[in-house]
């Protein structure tokens, strides 16, 4: 299983207060469990444990839950040879939540404390024992199997019942263990009918309601098979966009790796400009345009997905109208190893990170 439930016992909750124009910070511990014991329980005692975890005292009818509008970060603290951990790029997450709940018309929470929120959530966690530390065997397989910490930051609306947007909303910050994310043992993916995101829509914003139509497509996409499903434009039905919460690239015969260009319809991807930054640092051209599936049919090599929770995924193979187009023999390519290598191991500290981009707790 990919994600589970087995919460981090400590949580960051902040509310916005209008009349101050402050947030209200508080830190709600469930439980002294230390990690130790935790593992030494039986699996019921351990399950009741982290039912109680995930348990909030927030208002359960409002603009969020009624209406859905709410969104959410994902991001990553890996755990470093020295016995720190280290954030990737959180200030691009801290602002593009904030970017977010602007775009859904909400106080936007300042990104100097999400960041300062962010960094005091590893370390109160990291009291109780609840931190993985590095294991050199995860640089056997290239980190596929190495353990990471998954921080879910996301807004949630006061209580209301009437149609509006938040005025006085909460942000909390969670965190679960991870393991890799796509369970399928294939990497084929499908064109859907489906459409993710229009223009002048939310499709830039990373809120829960873009996640209805990605849900039922991927499941759509996995009833038949695939692992994964690729969203068109949704004026032309003719431009690849993205994959079900992952942005994608191709890298075409001609030496050129494409990724749809930014707008309102696709999600401005951390992992995604990481990947572009890493490319272009490796002298490969790296071209962010518009690139049709009939352009992909005909000309693409290779083909992954980027996301925080895979990092990067291989795609074997596209099928679109009924037809399989497969990639570099179903196998991963090189390109994708070693930008995948560079992006973990840059992550877990074995490569230098020479952007800058860790964030050491
Ligand atoms: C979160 C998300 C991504 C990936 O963004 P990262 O910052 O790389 O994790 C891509 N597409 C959608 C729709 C998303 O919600």
């Amino acid at each position: 299983m990919a994600f589970n439930l087995a919460m981090y016992p400590v949580s960051y909750v902040a509310q916005y207060n209008p009349e101050t124009d402050s947030w209200n910070e508080s830190w709600i511990q469930a439980d002294s469990v230390h990690y130790d014991e935790l593992v030494a329980m039986d699996e019921s005692e351990r399950n009741a444990i982290y039912a109680k975890r995930n348990r909030f005292d927030l208002p359960l009818v409002n603009y969020t839950t009624q209406y859905a509008l709410g969104c959410f970060e994902g991001m990553k603290a890996y755990p470093q040879k020295d016995g720190s951990l280290s954030i990737f790029r959180p200030e691009k997450n801290a602002e593009r939540f904030y970017n977010s709940m602007k775009g859904l018309k909400a106080p936007a929470f300042p990104p100097e404390l999400y960041l300062k929120a962010s960094k005091e959530f590893i370390r109160r966690n990291r009291e109780l024992g609840y931190m993985p530390a590095y294991d050199a065997e995860w640089e056997k397989d290239n980190f596929s199997s190495a353990s990471a910490v998954y921080m879910r930051p996301f807004m949630y609306s006061e209580g209301a019942i009437g149609i509006g947007v938040s005025r006085e909303p909460y942000v909390i910050i969670c965190a679960t263990t991870v393991s890799s994310y796509f369970k399928s043992t294939n990497s084929k993916a499908v064109v859907t009918d489906r459409i993710r995101a229009t223009p002048n829509g939310t499709g830039w914003i990373k809120c829960a309601s873009n996640y209805v139509v990605s849900t039922l497509a991927k499941k759509e996409a996995e009833d038949a098979g695939y692992m994964e499903v690729i969203f068109l434009d949704a004026t032309k039905r003719k431009y690849v966009e993205e994959g079900s919460s992952c942005n994608i690239f191709f890298y075409l015969k001609n030496g050129e790796l494409v990724t749809p260009e930014l707008g309102d319809t696709i999600l401005p991807g951390i992992t995604r400009s990481s990947i572009i930054e890493f490319a272009r640092a490796e002298g490969i051209k790296v071209t962010e345009r518009k690139i049709s599936i009939l352009e992909v049919a005909s000309k693409c090599r290779e083909c992954f997905v980027t996301g925080t929770a895979a990092g990067i995924s291989s795609i074997e193979s596209i099928t679109w109208k009924g037809k399989e187009h497969v990639f570099n023999n179903r196998v991963p390519g090189e390109l994708g190893k070693r930008l995948q290598a560079r992006l973990k191991g840059t992550q877990y500290g074995t490569v230098e990170d020479v952007n800058g981009w860790n964030v050491l707790v």
